[in-house]
């Protein structure tokens, strides 16, 4: 349904899209997820024919976006980072404006009143969007992208702002509009594209660091053995009996305290379940138990080392060390591979040469 291929775009000297690839099948949910001027918003504007590309070539639903953008634009419903909304318009009066707009030829009534009904603006069609709330201006310019029934949707940031109970409304919503459209959204929150896509895009800098399937990050992120770990015993010794055990990779002891229980965060060697053995190990040397939960790697984590093995940020290691990840072990790996794998992929693509 899309496909970008050897996308570059420069603002002036300053490289804000290097050399991207990737495609999208219809029907799939795509989160590009990456830090604040990763070349998200860019990436879209280019997608929906707002912005030329300096390189490469983007086509939508088989057409190129630089040789038919009005056609792209019927194809493409957009709800950009910041919805240009009319503030002194009705909801209703919008929704018609941008339904001559956009030419549609659909029973307007009929029309409008499912696309309000998806996304629940029935109870605020006849106010003013001045007096809206930030999560009914957002569904009012996710109401507008689905305008002419558009078999592409893309939205930039679309639950930036919103509070908790709007976000989860929201990416309900775009799960439901993902049966029947293909979805791309920006984010910069993981959650989000972990809870809706099918398919995740890492950018960083301009560049695809990583692009895998959700399922796929989560299994991996799943299989990872990494425990918190809380005893009743003296913190130096039973790290070190920690320590000694060939079947634990890795030790920390993290600062949470509760009587003369101390906490640790250790993880085992792939395919070795440490837990039985650890239980007769420190029961042995009078050390209870009081706590054992697998932690599991986060996605977040994996982010930050996708991120981290990128650009070597020491920022970004220290943020990761102080929030107990270590950025050693499972996620370092698991980052690895995704980033090996992606690297493969980009460069699998053949050069552009210009032509279709
Ligand atoms: P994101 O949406 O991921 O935060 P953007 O696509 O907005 O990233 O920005 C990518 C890079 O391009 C940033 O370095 C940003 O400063 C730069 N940039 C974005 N828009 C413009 C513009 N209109 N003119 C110059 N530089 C821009
Ligand atoms: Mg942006």
């Amino acid at each position: 349904m899309i496909e970008v291929e050897h996308l570059v775009k420069y603002y002036g000297g300053n490289c804000a899209v290097d050399d991207v690839n990737f495609s999208v099948a219809q029907g799939e949910i795509v989160g590009l997820l990456g830090p604040n001027g990763a070349g998200k918003s860019t990436i879209m504007n280019i997608l929906t024919g707002y912005l030329s590309s300096s390189a490469g070539r983007v086509s939508v639903a088989g057409l190129n976006v630089l040789d038919d953008p009005l056609e792209v634009k019927h194809r493409v419903g957009y709800l950009p980072e910041q919805p240009p909304l009319y503030l002194d318009m009705t909801v209703e009066e919008y929704l018609i404006f941008v339904y001559n707009l956009k030419g549609c030829t659909f029973n307007r009534t009929k029309h409008l009143a499912e696309i309000c009904e998806v996304v629940k603006i029935q109870d605020v069609y006849h106010r003013l969007i001045r007096n809206l709330s930030k999560g009914y201006r957002q569904r009012v310019g996710i109401a507008e992208a689905l305008i002419g029934n558009p078999p592409v949707v893309i939205f930039d940031e679309p639950t930036v702002g919103l509070d908790p109970k709007q976000i989860i409304e929201i990416r309900n919503l775009i799960r439901t509009l993902g049966k029947d459209h293909t979805v791309i959204l920006s984010t910069h929150i993981l959650q989000e594209v972990q809870a809706v896509c099918d398919r995740i895009i890492i950018l960083n800098k301009g560049r695809i660091v990583a692009d895998e399937r959700t399922e796929n990050i989560n299994r991996a992120v799943e299989s990872t053995r990494r425990y918190r770990l809380r005893v009743c015993g003296p913190q130096r010794d039973v790290a070190a009996l920690l320590r000694s055990r060939p079947d634990v990779t890795y030790v920390e002891t993290l600062p949470e305290r509760d009587d003369d229980a101390y906490c640790y965060l250790l993880e085992s060697k792939t395919g070795v379940d440490v837990r039985k053995s650890l239980f007769f190990a420190l029961a042995e040397r009078g050390w209870a138990i009081i706590g054992l939960e697998p932690m599991g790697v986060s996605l977040e984590d994996v982010f930050l080392a996708v991120v981290e093995s990128e650009e070597k940020d020491a920022r970004t290691a220290k943020k990761q060390r102080r929030r107990g990840g270590a950025g050693v072990g499972a996620e370092k790996d698991l980052a690895q591979s995704i980033l090996d794998e992606t690297a493969k992929k980009q460069e699998a693509v053949a050069p552009y040469d210009g032509k279709d």
